[in-house]
């Protein structure tokens, strides 16, 4: 093929793992690497059973779990398996936000290759690596600005700023030698950057894009509530002033907006936020990178107090929030006053909170998308075991069905390709440029 081509090596029928390779003459350049969601990956590697970390590639690979393309891999993670390493032919990847399955397999790229990110994004990562056993491994990071393009040989990418469950996430315009390409990466509408997302599509709609890949993460059939962020505000207001014990809640660790909210409401009802030492680096880690004063810090903001759990060992990140922390017995002889954020592992500190009957727990994370999950039916049994209430309030990361056929009608790109989603038919209704990809197929951008 002799035109710039776009391939997705991921992403495909599935949430997560969006892996997009654009091919301009000697130019190739990646947009995400991350795992999948999607049960494929469980049928080799689950919990206690994981690839290798000195050859993780060559043991994903043997069951082509990730993308059989050369020169992208480190030497050392391909180790003596039946793909060879060769020099970088990849000259650039570009991640458009930290979530795992958008970054997660970074650790297995060449390390000579150039990683692009947003500012945010890299402190983001780095805050992860630092307080987690995630590692992104060496790269050479280019940091790119808003709206700035960047050349990678003869392709230029221009970065947007867009509205997603975590900060700093990325969509991008991608002008090629023939043809341009705009990559949503994941966004949403209703939360405190919406005002983002519409610029971007405002950007992709004046650009008349030949190729617009979106995800689709809630197109199709999806009976779950969302909320916008103000509406889970509310919400969260109404169950702290109602109720007088103990108030519990549950996050994704990385959604500083949901942190946020939570901070601002704990502070309307005069309680305080008591968060895990985790939460506490992340939140001094990013702090610097809002305007001031938008972020809480732990040991600055009133009103936010660290979570004292009971460990053996405490690592060098931790220590400076552990002075200052609150143990349990405090958090359980004063519960009225505090909203505790606790993460589904943290659990069995319940054992020792003893909240009284009756006690709040706002879930405000997504519901379960089927009825037999695993990690649900454990929650709900602890919940069920301490009679604590339970409250469902979240604001998705993702877009409706609705906004997206709105937005790819609107955008008037050539082609359409919807990625990220497990239901890429329900994009049909938005009118005949939708092409639904395969796995690995490459897609001229011109015809
Ligand atoms: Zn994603």
């Amino acid at each position: 093929m002799k035109g710039p081509t776009v391939r997705f090596l991921g992403g495909v029928r599935e949430i997560g793992g969006n892996k997009i390779l654009i091919k301009d003459g000697p130019d190739r350049i990646l947009f995400d690497f991350g795992p999948s969601f999607s049960p494929r990956v469980e049928e080799f590697y689950v919990e206690y059973l994981q690839p290798r970390s000195t050859s993780r590639a060559k043991d994903l690979l043997e069951f082509d779990l990730i993308p059989r393309i050369s020169g992208l891999y480190a030497k050392e993670t391909l180790g003596d398996g039946d793909l060879p390493y060769v020099a970088p032919e990849v000259h650039g990847i570009f991640v458009s936000h930290a979530h795992a399955d958008h970054a997660g397999y970074l650790e297995l790229v060449d390390p000579s290759i150039p990683v692009h990110v947003g500012e945010g994004t890299r402190t983001l990562l780095s805050a992860i690596e630092t307080s987690t056993r995630m590692k992104y491994g060496d790269h050479p990071w280019e940091v790119f600005a808003d709206r700035k393009p960047i050349r990678v040989g003869g392709i230029e990418v221009v970065p947007f700023p867009v509205d997603h469950s975590i900060p700093f996430a990325y969509g991008f315009i991608v002008r090629t030698s023939e043809g341009t390409i705009a990559y949503t990466g994941d966004f949403r509408h209703h939360g405190p950057r919406a005002a983002d997302t519409h610029a971007f599509f405002d950007a992709v709609a004046a650009e008349k894009v030949d190729a617009l890949l979106i995800e689709g993460t809630r197109a199709g059939p999806d009976p779950r509530r969302n909320l916008s962020e103000a509406g889970v505000r509310s919400g969260v207001d109404r169950v702290l002033t109602e109720r007088p014990e103990l108030a519990l809640a549950c996050t994704y660790p990385r959604d500083i907006d949901r942190l946020r909210t939570l901070y601002a409401a704990a502070v309307a009802a005069d309680r305080e936020l008591v968060v895990s030492v985790r939460t506490a680096h992340l939140l001094s880690q990013v702090a610097p990178r809002f305007p001031p004063g938008e972020v809480p810090v732990p040991g600055r903001s009133p009103g936010l107090q660290v979570y004292a759990r009971k460990k053996r060992v405490s690592y060098l990140w931790e220590r400076p929030f552990l002075g200052d922390a609150l143990p349990s017995e405090e958090v359980r002889r004063r519960g009225r006053k505090y909203l505790l954020a606790l993460d589904f592992a943290h659990f069995p500190e319940l054992i020792d909170l003893r909240p009284p009957k009756g006690s709040p727990f706002i879930h405000s994370m997504s519901e379960p998308f089927s009825e037999d999950d695993v990690d649900d039916r454990v929650m709900h049994n602890w919940l069920d075991h301490f009679g604590l209430q339970f409250h469902q309030m979240h604001a998705s990361g993702h877009a409706s069905g609705t906004e997206l056929l709105d937005i790819v009608r609107a955008a008037g790109a050539r082609t359409v390709y919807p990625i990220h989603t497990e239901h890429p038919e329900a994009f049909e209704k938005a009118g005949p440029s939708v092409r639904l990809p395969e796995l690995g197929v490459a897609y001229p951008l011109t015809r």
